[in-house]
């Protein structure tokens, strides 16, 4: 399969196989563990928006279960007459009876519309003209003659009582009674127009009217404007205020803006009138209530003008029987002021005005949702200690909190849809933590965990294809070692034969010759004797058993009888030795065996490696805290990033000039390994075609 790494280099094959065996697999785990607490999230998310559902369906169904009640109660308790005071009052009644709702209105087929406290255009206004009984309007019409043409005051007077006998309806006799009360008022009669008037007010009937306007509205109107005639300003104060409170308490219809004059006008005129009256006090802060209910009641009638002008165009189409089922429910919403407006609506029949059918708008009461409705449902649902349920409202406001602390950031939401656009079923987690942030410390880990996971593979691929390559390295050294060992074993062992078998073939007579001979077995038997040392103190050493036998000796004699010993040795070979070691001597805690080992091997190494000029020199000298024993030489030199390297075990350093002499690459190893022992340790200075220079520091004392 991999039959390709076979021509590649081993460095780059371990790195391969690591990357694809180690690496590429880490890689992998750990990318997949960051992909599940990706998975993690979405599955909280999934988990979450399935509980957000579940509480918007709840509280949805508590509110749609709210709206079936409001119907029903609407549907079974519907007043059998469209009178507007009594509407007015039913639907006052059911906003009590049903708190979640409000701004209740009911809109008929003409565009009518009635609220708990206004009415526009609810009913089509009466013809004005009377159609009184033959004597009635004979009787009518002789007054008004008298009235407006003869200008006979008490004529007219007359014929409106003989009329009025004759009348059975009572709004005709209001209009009478007004009629005379008028006459009274142009006579100057000011206390008989004031009794006229006063019979009105007897007849407790919003129903009546005198032209579009309610007759006791006018009455008390005309009562008030009598006493100003008669300068009793306290009276006139009272007869407006009473004005004033009967229209809060009885508006009627306000489509004909006559309501809204007699408002505006009487409010202003009650104000006036406080001042003329010179009323200063007043505990009771009469006016002051009179006038915050009149602006209540403004709002509700721009409520329900709003309603006439721009919703209602809007639903009409539902008022037309039979465009949709009566009872579903529909939901109107519109964006009005930066807030979102919201009607509610569904058909009812009519039980007044058979087929017509009715509309009923309504309002939430948001407040009541929100600190009653909402808080007990939501106490009953089972969600966890770290679970908070909120609504939202636009622009992610909150409108209502579990805890009542408000959060900035939400788990999931779920839309509210079709009763409240704009609100938001919210969770909550209790510290304000977004499901990011949730899962983020946990993301966090895994990435440092993945990259952490990342940097220890690369380390341990680095380590092992140095060891690798080390170990590469060093069996390729050990194989070079065989083969320089037994090329160094062959060199003085032949020797050794030819010279033994001349002796010995008795050939040689001359006895210098003999000597000369012998001296050579001997030398090269030296030789061997200290190559097979070295293979061995090596083998102890590196099997780590070599013993040393400290002794106390005498340093510089080691040295003085070493070099005396090797001079003999390579007597012949041209070599100069300079030594320049001290007179007294240096007394040491030494093995003696193994520091002349050391410096045979400096000085096997100074005579192998020099050619051209034939040098060595060595010296003994102290500092403060050592002995120094230098043995350096004018031969070939090393390279400086050899140097580090000379002292490993079997290292030799790889120029041609060095594989043509013959080594085992163990030497300095040898050396380093026994000054060590010693406590000492050993530096080289050298320059390529210069020469070198090995120090050995031992500890004194
Ligand atoms: P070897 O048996 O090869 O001499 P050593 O451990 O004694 O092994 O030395 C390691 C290497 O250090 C040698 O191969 C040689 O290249 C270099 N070296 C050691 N001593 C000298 C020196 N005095 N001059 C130049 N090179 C040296």
């Amino acid at each position: 399969m991999f039959k390709f790494l076979k021509n590649i280099s081993p460095r780059t094959k371990i790195l391969f196989v690591a990357f694809i065996l180690i690496l590429l697999p880490g890689a992998i785990i750990s990318y997949l563990s960051l992909q599940s607490i990706r998975q993690k999230a979405e599955n909280l998310r999934t988990k979450y928006s399935g509980t957000v559902n579940l509480i918007r369906d709840k509280l949805q169904n508590e509110v749609g279960s709210l709206e079936t009640k409001l119907r029903n109660s609407i549907i079974e308790q519907l007043p059998e007459s469209d009178n507007t005071g009594n509407l007015r009052l039913w639907l006052r009644k059911i906003e009590s009876e049903n708190p979640a709702f409000k701004n209740l209105i009911l809109i008929n087929s003409d565009r009518g519309l009635i609220s708990s406290s206004v009415s526009n255009g609810w009913k089509k206004p009466l013809e004005s003209r009377l159609l009184m009984n033959p004597e009635t309007a004979a009787g009518f019409d002789l007054a008004e003659r008298a009235e407006f043409l003869s200008k006979n005051l008490t004529e007219a007077i007359m014929h409106y009582r003989e009329a009025l006998a004759t009348s059975e309806s009572s709004r005709e006799r209001a209009l009478l009674i007004s009629r005379i009360g008028r006459c009274y008022f142009k006579l100057g009669e000011y206390r008989k127009a004031i009794d006229e008037y006063k019979k009105i007010l007897e007849k407790q009937n919003d129903e009546i009217t005198i032209g579009n306007v309610p007759a006791h509205v006018v009455a008390l109107y005309q009562i008030a404007n009598c006493f100003g005639a008669l300068k009793d300003y306290k009276e006139q104060y009272n007869a407006t205020l009473e004005l004033f409170q009967y229209l809060l308490d009885n508006p009627w219809d306000i489509s004909g803006g006559e309501f809204l004059f007699y408002l505006k006008s009487v409010s202003k005129e009650t104000e006036n009138q406080k001042i003329t009256a010179g009323i200063v006090n007043d505990p009771e802060k009469k006016i002051e209530n009179l006038q915050k209910r009149k602006e209540n009641l403004y709002k509700q009638i721009g409520f329900i003008e709003f309603i006439d002008k721009d919703i209602l165009p809007e639903i009409v189409s539902e008022l037309s029987p039979g465009s949709s089922s009566e009872l579903r429910l529909h939901y109107f919403s519109r964006e009005v002021n930066d807030s979102v407006f919201q009607l509610g609506f569904f058909r009812i029949p009519a039980p007044f005005r058979e087929p017509e059918s009715l509309i009923l708008g309504y309002q939430f009461e948001k407040k009541y949702l929100l600190s009653d409705l909402f808080p007990e449902n939501l106490a009953s649902v089972e969600l966890g200690k770290d679970i908070l349920v909120g609504i939202l409202g636009k622009n992610d406001s909150i409108l209502y909190i579990q805890n009542g602390i408000p959060l900035s950031k939400y788990l999931v939401t779920g839309n509210f849809p079709p009763q409240f656009a704009g609100w938001k079923v919210a969770l909550f987690d209790p510290d304000g933590k977004s499901i990011e942030q949730l899962t983020g410390k946990e993301k966090q880990f895994y990435f440092m965990l993945f990259l952490g996971i990342i940097a220890v593979m690369l380390i341990g691929i680095m380590l092992m294809v140095r060891t690798v390559i080390h170990e590469s390295e060093i069996s390729r050294m050990k194989s070079e070692f065989v083969s320089n060992v037994s090329h160094e074993l062959k060199t003085p062992l032949s020797l050794i034969r030819m010279f033994g078998e001349t002796l010995d073939s008795g050939i040689v007579s001359d006895e210098r010759d003999k000597q000369k001979f012998y001296g050579i077995i001997r030398k090269e038997s030296e030789r061997l004797t200290h190559l097979i040392n070295n293979v061995l103190d090596f083998s102890r050493m590196d099997a780590g058993v070599k013993e040393y036998n400290f002794r106390v000796d005498d340093l510089v004699e080691v040295v003085r009888s070493t070099l005396e010993a090797y001079k003999f040795q390579i007597s012949d070979s041209g070599f100069k030795i300079e030594s320049d070691l001290p007179e007294e001597s240096i007394i040491l805690k030494i093995d003696k065996g193994a520091i002349s080992q050391v410096l045979l091997n400096l000085f096997n190494n100074a005579v192998k490696y020099s050619d051209r000029e034939k040098y060595i020199g060595v010296k003994i000298f102290k500092d403060s805290a050592s002995v120094l024993i230098t043995v350096s030489d004018h031969g070939a030199g090393i390279p400086k990033d050899e140097l580090k390297k000379i002292f490993d075990k079997f290292y030799r350093v790889s120029d041609a000039r060095t594989k043509e002499i013959p080594g085992s690459g163990l030497g300095l190893t040898l050396v380093k390994h026994i000054v060590e022992a010693h406590g000492g340790t050993v530096e080289v200075k050298s320059e390529v075609g210069k020469g070198s220079s090995f120090t050995v520091r031992l500890p004194l004392g």
